[in-house]
């Protein structure tokens, strides 16, 4: 009997949502014709590679040995993220490195008993929640000078320990998933309205280590806006930031918490800022003649000082493959939602700026219909895109952000440095491109981008299109990532973007509380 290495590389419960070989079969021509692409026969995934010996547990003090486990599944699932190149090696069985074992405290007096020890044993040490990184942040590259690697799973370290409903703020644990967020909260009839599109098996201390960003296009948005304080372990001790509403009290703790992808600090809990459960909700979907006419719409929402909770621009080509639009146009959902105020008057406004614009109203009013289309699509693409990669689809997104002023051509350019990479290096494919967040001054662009896979090379077919993409990101003046952090596989060019004098004082910072480098080295503050 084989056993099932799902748990590695799959999204879904490894009991019952590792894709089926017949179900794959009848996909396939569905998936030839609605794509385009060439499929292939269904992959079967290979059983795991043996791995390294582990080098650390046996020599773990007893308080720690407790909480390791040295499972092969266990070490390698906590090896990778969900990145394609993670999807692809974890089919294979074949992880480059692997952690040596699996650390999982329960409370934080073992955070601080695990960096203590691995200081003293020169064993680097990975802050692991959910998991979901697709910039290689959880994955043990982290060169040979050290004697271990250990995977520091928040997991049981999760659930809201706290609520203070007159400020509206939770105290929440690191390891807490979005639907365990939610349901406890809902029990205050409060929401913390943060919807990544790995909401599912992401986690507080992943959003606030990574920055991540929810799916509501304006206003709070990024877990920077939600974040009231925050908690971390460091081996210089704990860092905790005051509870406030604002302070102009030097550079913000937080804010340099916020993003560090595990090098400074381990993040135990945080205090996030909640609201009241939304009351009224109102949903359109619109057309525009291009990507480019849908884009001065929604610009001008934001310059009329309108801000929608859902405004996602997606081209013509996307808006067909997701099921939003059967037309050759561009769509534009938009959504108004609010806990008080009606949103008539708003959605009235936000109509008539569309149309003077010239887009095309489809519908109006209830949920429903092509916006539906999207969200269910939207909600299950980490599901769809396992079945695409055993089915031998190439399939990736990248996203940056720009201004205005730069935007279209900024498109265009980055849409034909990756288009042309990939037709060189694959022979075919589409890159697709939607808005995912608006800004008065700018919006953040996500591609994606599909492809015939040769299987065997799918791995150096796809750093050939990244690295393409990414210097034509940064040569065009965008940001190497707007919310999918840096990780390793940004880190060359996060090197380019940042100041050097801030590299300089981020690694000072990183070197003042964690002397012995062993948080998560060669990300972030340690490039
Ligand atoms: C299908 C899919 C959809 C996604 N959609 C979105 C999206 O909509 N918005 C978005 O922003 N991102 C998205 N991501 C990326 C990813 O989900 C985010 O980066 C997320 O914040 C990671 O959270 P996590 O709990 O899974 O963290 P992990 O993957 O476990 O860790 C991510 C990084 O943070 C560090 N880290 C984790 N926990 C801690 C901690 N407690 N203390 C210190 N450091 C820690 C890790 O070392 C690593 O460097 C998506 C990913 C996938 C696969």
């Amino acid at each position: 009997m084989t056993t099932s290495t799902y748990q590695v590389w799959g999204w879904g419960r490894a009991d019952s949502d590792e894709p089926e070989r017949a179900a794959l079969e009848q996909l396939a021509p569905l998936v030839r014709d609605h794509l385009g692409l060439p499929v292939q026969a269904p992959e079967r995934p290979a059983p795991l590679a043996e791995l390294a010996t582990d080098r650390v547990a046996s020599r773990l003090p007893p308080e720690l040995a407790a909480i390791a486990s040295s499972a092969p599944l266990d070490r390698a699932a906590h090896s990778i993220g969900r990145s394609y190149r993670d999807v692809v090696r974890g089919i294979r069985g074949q992880l480059d490195v692997v952690v040596d074992c699996v650390l999982r405290p329960t409370a934080e007096a073992q955070v601080e008993a695990a960096l203590d020890w691995c200081a003293g044993a020169r064993v680097a040490v990975i802050p692991y929640s959910g998991g979901t990184s697709v910039v290689g942040g959880v994955e043990p590259r982290v060169g040979d000078e050290w004697s271990g690697v250990v995977s520091l799973d928040l997991g049981a370290m999760s659930g809201v320990a706290e609520v203070d409903a007159v400020s509206r703020a939770a105290r929440v644990r690191a390891g807490t998933p979005g639907p365990l967020l939610e349901e406890q909260l809902k029990a205050h009839d409060l929401t913390a309205r943060f919807y990544p599109q790995s909401f599912e098996r992401s986690t507080v201390g992943g959003w606030v280590a990574t920055r991540a960003a929810g799916h509501f296009a304006t206003r709070l948005t990024h877990i920077d806006d939600l974040v009231e304080s925050v908690r971390a372990v460091t081996p210089a001790g704990v860092w905790e930031s005051r509870r406030l509403p604002g302070s102009g009290a030097g550079p913000s703790p937080d804010r340099m918490l916020l993003g560090s992808e595990g090098s400074l600090g381990v993040v135990t809990e945080a205090w996030l800022r909640v609201q009241p459960r939304p009351t009224a909700r109102w949903a359109a979907t619109l057309a525009a003649s291009s990507f480019p006419a849908g884009a001065r719409a929604v610009r001008a929402l934001l310059h009329d000082g309108l801000l929608p909770a859902t405004a996602r621009l997606i081209d013509a080509q996307e808006s067909r493959v997701t099921g939003t639009l059967a037309t050759v146009q561009a769509a534009v959902v938009l959504g108004f939602e609010s806990y008080g105020a009606p949103v008539g008057e708003l959605s009235t406004r936000a109509l008539e700026l569309c149309r003077d614009n010239g887009l095309d109203v489809l519908e109006a009013g209830e949920r429903g219909g092509a916006g539906e289309a999207w969200r269910s699509s939207f909600v299950r693409a980490p599901y769809t895109r396992e079945q695409l990669i055993l089915l031998g689809v190439l399939v990736e997104t990248f996203e940056t952000a720009i201004t205005w002023d730069r935007f279209d051509a900024f498109v265009a350019q980055v849409t034909d440095a990756a288009t042309t990479a990939l037709h060189r290096v694959c022979g075919a494919g589409t890159v697709t491109c939607r808005l995912t967040h608006i800004y008065p001054d700018g919006a953040a662009p996500y591609f994606t981008v599909m492809a015939p896979a040769r299987r065997g090379s799918e791995l150096a077919q796809w750093d050939e299109v990244k690295a393409a993409a990414s210097e034509a990101v940064l040569a065009a003046g965008g940001t190497i990532t707007h919310h999918h952090a840096v990780g390793r596989d940004h880190d060359r060019w996060y090197a380019e973007q940042r100041p050097a004098p801030f590299a300089a004082a981020l690694r000072a910072a990183k070197h003042a509380v964690d002397p012995a480098g062993i948080l998560n080295p060669g990300v972030v503050a340690t490039g």
